[in-house]
């Protein structure tokens, strides 16, 4: 997957939580136990809500820099965000020079 990250550095400031497609739902969706069964259901639903939603990079990157290890951020499992987050560390460094 290739992202362009918005490296504002900025990633918890404005109002992109209240934006959120995710706000009004239930947030056990988003937390499923384990990865087989109703897990994958969960998951697949709540990537389902992730892709209507209008500040998923935002989402994704906060979940990078505060290394949320747990649940679906920006459309992303936690075992997906654990190999994303190798390549946005490199890409962190290389932008602080
Ligand atoms: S990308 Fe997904 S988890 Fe993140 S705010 Fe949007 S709906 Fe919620």
């Amino acid at each position: 997957m290739a992202l362009t990250w918005i490296r504002t550095h900025d990633w918890d400031a404005g109002t992109w939580r209240n934006r959120s497609a995710c706000r009004d739902t239930d947030p056990e969706l988003f937390f499923p136990i384990g990865a087989t069964g109703t897990a994958l259901d969960q998951i697949s639903a709540a990537k389902s809500i992730c892709a209507q939603c209008t500040v998923t990079r935002e989402c994704l990157e906060f979940a990078l820099a505060t290394n949320q290890e747990a649940g679906v951020w920006g459309a992303t499992t936690e075992e997906e965000r654990r190999k994303l987050r190798k390549s946005w560390l490199a890409d962190e460094q290389a932008a602080a020079g």
